[in-house]
């Protein structure tokens, strides 16, 4: 099983969106995908057409409980082949539970563990911090994607999050590596959204993405209904592009990843 975490301590740059269409998209293409939400607003729970508050054991108790595996919590998905770990807001006390515990970094990475044979790929939705969930995200990964609203300040708070991804690389988890910086809410009349993408090519350089994420109504749509854009409306144009993403993801040749110690800003 690859884990993928989709991390961006910046709210509403598109985490969300790409953790539930990304996963489905793989899910499409035969893959057996867990997509794990770990953020306490549960957004990608509702994404998938389950309702947070109405959940009895999520994601939390797997973290909380080391008794409770993610195949006791998993709930099933509009798309076959894609399981997902739901959360809710009981997942925000998690942080102060777990500060004194021994290991607290390495919690969801050995959930993970237990169920490696089960899937091909596990997509980790971040919530917007740099918190201990996002830290355990990031132990537990082997790549992330870094979605990138295209927008004034999307530079901003970059270098945190890459500074995030060097300590962990460096104290907790040596396999983790970019996947790659996706460019979302993309408005290609905007002058603003063109200087962004540039930015990021001069930033990032082979890391950027070829697939751009539009800013189109179905994507937004979508989550209100439960579902994922691609079972939402199959053939429009964020459907495609999510597409074109997992086909990126899954047969790439050329090397994008790379660590985070080697770009600079
Ligand atoms: P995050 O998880 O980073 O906070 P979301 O994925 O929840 O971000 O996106 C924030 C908001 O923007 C949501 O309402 C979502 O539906 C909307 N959104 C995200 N991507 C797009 C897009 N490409 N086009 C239109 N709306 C989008
Ligand atoms: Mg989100």
């Amino acid at each position: 099983m690859r884990s993928i975490a989709i991390a961006n301590q910046k709210g509403g740059c598109g985490k969300t969106t790409t953790a539930v269409n990304l996963a489905a998209a793989l899910a499409e293409r035969g893959r057996r995908v867990l997509l794990v939400d770990l953020d306490p607003q549960g957004h990608a729970t509702l994404a998938c057409g389950h309702t947070p508050d109405r959940l009895t054991q999520t994601v939390y108790d797997v973290l909380r409980n080391r008794d409770v595996t993610l195949t006791q919590v998993m709930q099933p998905t509009p798309h076959e082949g894609l399981m997902l770990a739901p959360s809710n807001v009981l997942l925000s006390g998690l942080e102060t539970d777990m500060a004194i515990l021994p290991g607290r970094e390495y919690v969801l990475r050995q959930a993970l563990d237990r169920v490696r044979e089960m899937f091909d790929d596990c997509l980790i939705d971040c919530s917007p911090s740099l918190n201990l969930l996002t830290l355990n995200a990031l132990v537990a990964a082997d790549e992330v994607i870094i979605p990138v609203q295209t927008h004034y300040y999307a530079i901003e708070g970059l270098r945190q999050l890459l500074d995030s991804v060097d300590v962990v690389t460096e104290r907790f988890n040596h396999r983790l590596r970019i996947r790659g910086v996706l460019l979302t809410l993309f408005e290609p009349r905007a002058r603003l959204s063109r200087d962004v993408w540039q930015q990021m090519k001069d930033f990032f350089g082979p890391l950027v993405f070829d697939t751009v994420i539009h800013r189109t109504i179905r994507l937004a749509e979508a989550p209100s209904a439960g579902r994922s854009c691609l079972a939402y409306d199959p053939r429009c144009r964020g459907a495609e592009e999510y597409r074109e993403l997992a086909r990126e993801i899954c047969y790439e040749t050329r090397t994008r990843t790379a660590q985070a110690s080697l770009v600079h800003i």
